[in-house]
């Protein structure tokens, strides 16, 4: 589960100031789907940033199943880092390592000895649907492949909590479908808690279970996405609603 209270952001470039996220309360419970959407330049990506610790907060808290992840340690930090994989966007894998090497990445990096990561290894490439792929190098990959790669890899320490920042951005169809599919069984599966960034609001009418709409690094409306769409008053509603073809 992910709590989010007050969090706010800023940058400073000289004497400029800018608030990128402006005191965000946002929550996704275990095992539920939060889309979050809206304008480029709202601050959805600083927001994944400050969830998994890739950036600072400047205030506010957030706090990952229980642990208050602003104003941890080093050494914490690097435990905190486990319990939340990121997928960013396609194709983000190492060219010169496999399939199955960049998946191990994460694991190296943790010290997992040799044998627990191949296992593993193994029964990541199986849950993504490409044990037959394990030593293709990224450019023997599809798009949607190379996405399944990143889902992998992001899975390998096991976290609770998957992040996902526009990850079927550049993907056809079929390959948004095939991860739509691969998202909806991990939940389903591990229970994970996913919050996910997109602009593709036909992706957030298949999967999301709350949508939250961010612009100007606020939150402007959130809510059940069923209680959206049945809503002629809300913008974001209207948003959600496929266009007349
Ligand atoms: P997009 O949909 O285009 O990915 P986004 O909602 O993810 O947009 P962010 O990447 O979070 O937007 O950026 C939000 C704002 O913060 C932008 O105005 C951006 O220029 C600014 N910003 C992001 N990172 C930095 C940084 N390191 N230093 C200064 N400003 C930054
Ligand atoms: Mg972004």
């Amino acid at each position: 589960m992910i709590t989010i209270t007050n969090l706010s952001k800023n940058f400073s470039d000289g004497d400029r100031h800018s608030i990128v996220l402006d005191a965000i309360n946002l929550s996704v419970e275990r095992g539920e789907i939060l889309a979050v959407v809206g304008p480029s330049g709202a601050g959805k990506s600083t927001l994944a940033r400050c969830i998994n610790l890739l950036g600072r907060p400047s205030s506010g808290s957030i706090v990952v199943d229980g642990v208050e992840l602003t104003g941890l340690r080093a050494a914490e930090l690097r435990v905190a880092r486990r319990s939340i994989g990121t997928i960013f966007q396609a194709s983000h894998m190492l060219s010169r390592r496999t399939a199955a090497e960049n998946i191990a990445l994460p694991l190296e990096y943790m010290g997992v000895v040799r044998e627990e990561r191949d296992a593993r290894v193994l029964e990541l490439l199986e849950r993504v649907g490409l044990a037959q792929h394990a030593h293709r190098y990224p450019h023997q990959l599809s798009g949607g492949q190379r996405q399944r790669v990143g889902i992998a890899r992001a899975l390998a320490l096991r976290p609770s909590v998957l992040l996902a920042d526009e990850a079927t951005s550049g993907l056809d169809p079929d390959n948004v479908e095939s991860v739509i599919a691969l998202l909806r069984e991990l939940r389903q599966d591990l229970g994970l808690t996913i919050l996910m960034i997109t602009h593709d609001m036909q992706m957030v009418r298949k999967i999301a279970d709350r949508v939250a709409r961010l612009s100007h690094g606020r939150i402007i409306e959130s809510g059940p996405l069923l209680d959206l769409l049945v809503d002629p008053e809300s913008q974001l509603g209207n948003l959600l609603l496929p266009s007349p073809s």
